[in-house]
């Protein structure tokens, strides 16, 4: 028997929402792993888990649930997070698909919420792009590690919640054809991507609350914003500048975009 005491104040429909809504989860190393841990946590009952890769030892400073044991038997990471959500819900419903995403396209588009934690920009715009076709909410999350003008490094994640009919990546500024093109040339050459445990734990929390408000309606009253920046350096979160550019609504998808039942991919 479940006991949500400790958080029915979140909202009465909060129960029924966590037991009918199917939240899926793209990548499932550095923020994906926290997201799953909490919504497991607060009682998710529907998962579709998508993720190609298997646990490696580089893999334990990052991803939540995985272990020695993991690494050393190569487990795939979507066999690990089935494993912990199991290990805290009794009868949960989970699709687990060891591959990209788009393999799975057919179980992610009935969900109600989509998190992605990937690694490439352009993941970021397909996966935005069939989110939209469906229009399914998308909660995407990441780090950014860069230099610093004092020589050391600043570390950076955020949030962008691309909602149906809102600011999308691209007139948002998050994404831009100058970005997708370097990212295409230096194909195969991305080198290591830096990511700190924390700082993912940071803004997959900062996902799921907007994931309960979304589905909730928790605060109904005030418009959260779509875009969010953490900055580690000053201990800081909030709405990233790039929102106050954004005067107008999101006309970046044609309708053949929107709502159809068929989805190919642009890139
Ligand atoms: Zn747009």
């Amino acid at each position: 028997m479940d006991d949500h005491s400790r958080q029915s104040f979140l909202n009465p429909q909060l129960d029924r929402a966590m037991k009918a809504c199917k939240v899926g989860v793209i990548g499932l190393s550095g923020g994906g792993s926290h997201i799953v841990t909490q919504l497991a946590h607060y009682g998710f009952d529907r998962y579709v888990l998508c993720d190609p890769k298997t646990t490696e030892r580089k893999h334990l400073h990052r991803m939540l649930g995985a272990t020695i044991a993991d690494a050393e038997a190569s487990a795939p990471k979507v066999e690990v997070m089935e494993r912990l959500i199991r290990g805290l819900r009794p009868h949960p419903e989970i699709q687990a698909f060891k591959g990209e995403w788009i393999s799975c396209a057919a179980a992610l588009k009935d969900c109600d919420v989509l998190f992605a934690a990937v690694d490439t920009v352009g993941a970021r715009r397909d996966i935005e792009q069939f989110a939209r076709k469906y229009a399914i909410a998308l909660i995407d999350v990441g780090m950014d590690v860069s230099r610093a003008n004092d020589g050391g490094y600043r570390v950076a994640g955020r949030v962008f919640a691309s909602l149906p009919g809102g600011p999308c990546m691209q007139c948002a500024g998050f994404i831009n054809n100058d970005m997708l093109a370097k990212e295409a040339a230096a194909y195969g050459m991305a080198g290591i991507r830096p990511q700190v445990v924390s700082v993912n734990g940071v803004v997959a929390s900062a996902a799921v609350l907007y994931a309960i408000d979304l589905l909730t309606g928790k605060t109904g009253k005030v418009a959260l914003p779509c875009f969010i920046t953490f900055d580690a350096g000053s201990m800081t979160m909030g709405p990233h500048p790039y929102l106050s550019v954004v005067t107008s609504p999101c006309e970046c998808f044609s309708s053949s975009e929107i709502g159809d039942a068929r989805f190919v991919p642009i890139g």
